[in-house]
């Protein structure tokens, strides 16, 4: 039987860490982290998601603000508020919810926040740090799955690390990430041919793909670690991941449950990235 990943119960560890290192950093400096989110429109998945992080950061000791646009703001307008944000030096971290609406050029928006508060490592100089090893903020779902494995001491160096899923949020950080961790590591996409075969020599196994269920059993190694990063909403309205938890768990010998393994741990290292920027602004 494979070990269950807890991401809420380590989820609510780090975020007491964070909580405590806060307010040593509150006490020396007269400083409050301060995170922004923008919101643009009203798609109820991402207000769900707002509302969480303006929680986070509540429970941690930070002040926090929500920008709520509406649907038809135009990207001057956008680009107004990031420039106002940019020069309030209560805010540390800024953040644009994604999606926004298609009339939006989401690629100048991301770019326009500048690179000492892009708490998300959405932006390009980020995003080649990342690249590099040497990055000021964490991309925060593949940093949430490091955390995962550094808490459960699952050991990432000499290993087989198979990443299935290559977007520029979790893919392929992720597989930076593991890399610097010594991993062996290979991405595979839509375009892999064998996946099964490939998928079958992980020691690590991370999928992030956005299909229900997609990984079965006999996709997977016999004690194989297996991190589900998908979140798919079911007909019945219940959250499932990309791997068929069912099949794949007998043969694991530790999993992340969909919902409360990887998910908690996004926002968990968004509010690290936060901390992280105050204590920058004030070298
Ligand atoms: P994207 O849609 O941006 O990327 C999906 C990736 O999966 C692509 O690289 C695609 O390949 C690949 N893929 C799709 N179908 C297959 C297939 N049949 N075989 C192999 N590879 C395939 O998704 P995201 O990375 O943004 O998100 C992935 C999942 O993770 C989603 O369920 C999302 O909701 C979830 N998620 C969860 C978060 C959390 O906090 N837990 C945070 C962010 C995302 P190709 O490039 O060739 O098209």
């Amino acid at each position: 039987m494979a070990k269950i990943i807890d991401g809420k119960k380590i989820s609510a560890a780090v975020r007491e860490d964070i909580k405590g290192r806060t307010a040593e950093f509150i006490a020396e400096t007269g400083v409050t982290p301060g995170l922004a989110v923008v919101i643009v429109g009203d798609d109820p998945a991402s207000k769900v998601y707002v509302r969480n992080k303006k929680l986070g950061c509540e429970g941690v000791g930070f002040y926090s603000v929500v920008c709520e646009m509406p649907a038809d703001t135009t990207q001057s307008e956008l680009m107004a508020k990031l420039e106002e944000l940019k020069g309030d030096d209560k805010i540390h971290g800024i953040l644009v919810q994604l999606p926004l609406p298609k009339h939006l050029d989401e690629k100048a928006v991301l770019e326009a926040i500048p690179p000492e508060k892009d708490v998300d490592a959405f932006h390009v100089v980020n995003t080649g740090k990342i690249m590099l090893g040497d990055y000021s903020f964490l991309p925060c779902t593949p940093a949430g799955v490091m955390k995962l494995l550094e808490y459960e001491n699952i050991e990432v160096s000499g290993k087989e690390c198979v990443v299935v899923g290559r977007s520029n949020i979790v893919g392929k950080p992720m597989a930076m990430l593991l890399l610097h961790a010594n991993g062996t590591v290979t991405v595979c996409h839509s375009r892999t041919r064998d996946l099964a075969e490939v998928t079958r020599r992980a020691d690590i196994l991370v999928v992030a793909i956005g299909k229900a269920d997609f990984i079965t059993g006999d996709m997977v190694k016999d004690g194989a670690v297996v991190i589900d990063v998908g979140m798919n909403r079911r007909t019945d309205g219940k959250l499932t991941g990309d791997v068929d938890y069912v099949s794949v768990e007998p043969k694991a010998s530790a999993i992340t449950p969909v919902p409360g393994g990887v998910g908690p741990m996004t926002i968990t290292m968004l509010l690290e990235n936060t901390l992280t920027a105050a204590k920058q602004s004030i070298k």
